[in-house]
């Protein structure tokens, strides 16, 4: 089954302890695409200006992203420029031009709207409350967000939760919307307002999947080498959602698999700039990951006498 998402398609710039990249391909919605894609048909919709090097996106229609969504205009892409310091978890934004984004209508073509996956990624929560309307009673919707909209589209942000089935967060951004500084309670605050499930992503250090009184963590996997944590949280949501549509499972045992796979992935982008990584893996690299992940947290309990 194919999960289409709404996103972000941007040039970022970004400078981590290891490197610096500029006008590189980014966006919430080109990095969900590129994990997601690994995993089930994959349908983008966005926009770009007419400075976008649109031969870039070509490996991911290469690898069956359908961009018939995805409108090219007049005018300049969405940018974002940001810096990450000895503390690889949270990104220092340093820019953000909306450029074409900010008089964006996403108009979601006939033969998407009938979508049983949807994913809401980092984009205005306008922009995602009209996606909403426009699809056909989509199986799952679930929504990304970022400090960003939380402090300047709070009320949006709010009716937008209303309407959505997960939301993916990292802890501080659960800690800014609700103003609970304990996870647990952040998850019950937005699951009163909302959604059923809640995912919190800790970076380096995990993830909780939330569901009803259902508690889920997974670690992150322990790289030796980050290089640039940039698409981490939307590799993520694409390894969950990828895996949750090529299932079509939404049992609690099934949606903490998804939690693994979304781990994965974002594993992998966080291995080079951009979508490099998340371009050159393959389902055995994917297999193997998952392998050590259940590796890394099995144990046996001791043996009563
Ligand atoms: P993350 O997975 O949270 O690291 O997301 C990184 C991506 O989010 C980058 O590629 C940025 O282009 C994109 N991004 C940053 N700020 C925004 C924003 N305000 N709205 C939408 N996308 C954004």
């Amino acid at each position: 089954m194919s999960v289409l998402v709404v996103g972000s398609v941007a040039l970022d710039s970004v400078e981590t302890p290891f490197g610096k990249a500029d006008n590189v391909l980014g966006g919430s919605g080109t990095f969900f695409s590129a994990s997601a894609s690994h995993l089930a048909p994959v349908q983008l919709v966005g926009v770009v200006g007419d400075d976008y090097p649109m031969a870039q996106l070509e490996p991911l229609r290469a690898r069956g992203v359908d961009m018939a969504g995805l409108e090219q205009t007049a005018g300049q892409s969405f940018r974002w420029r940001g810096r990450y310091r000895h503390d690889l978890n949270s990104a220092e934004t340093l820019e953000t031009h909306l450029g074409v984004f900010s008089h964006f209508s996403p108009k979601i073509p006939a033969q998407f709207r009938s979508a049983p996956f949807v994913f809401l990624a980092n984009i205005d929560p306008r922009l995602q409350l009209d996606v909403l309307r426009q699809v056909e009673r989509p199986t799952l919707v679930a929504c990304d967000t970022m400090n960003f909209w939380i402090e300047s589209r709070r009320p949006d942000l709010l009716e937008l939760i209303k309407h959505v089935d997960l939301i993916t967060l990292n802890d501080g951004e659960a800690r800014q919307l609700t103003d609970c500084t304990n996870l647990v309670k952040a998850a019950r605050w937005i699951m009163e307002r909302g959604p059923s499930i809640v995912i919190i992503k800790k970076g380096e250090h995990g993830a909780f999947l939330f569901k009803e009184r259902s508690i889920f963590f997974a670690p992150a996997y322990p790289l030796e080498d980050v290089f640039d944590p940039t698409g981490a949280g939307d590799s993520f949501a694409g390894g969950f959602m990828g895996y949750v549509a090529r299932t079509g499972d939404l049992s609690d045992d099934n949606l903490r698999r998804a939690v693994v796979y979304g781990s994965a992935m974002g594993s992998f982008a966080v291995e080079r700039f951009s979508i490099q990584r998340l371009l050159e893996i393959g389902p055995a690299d994917i297999a193997a990951r998952v392998a050590d992940f259940k590796r890394l947290v099995a144990f046996e309990e001791e043996r009563s006498a």
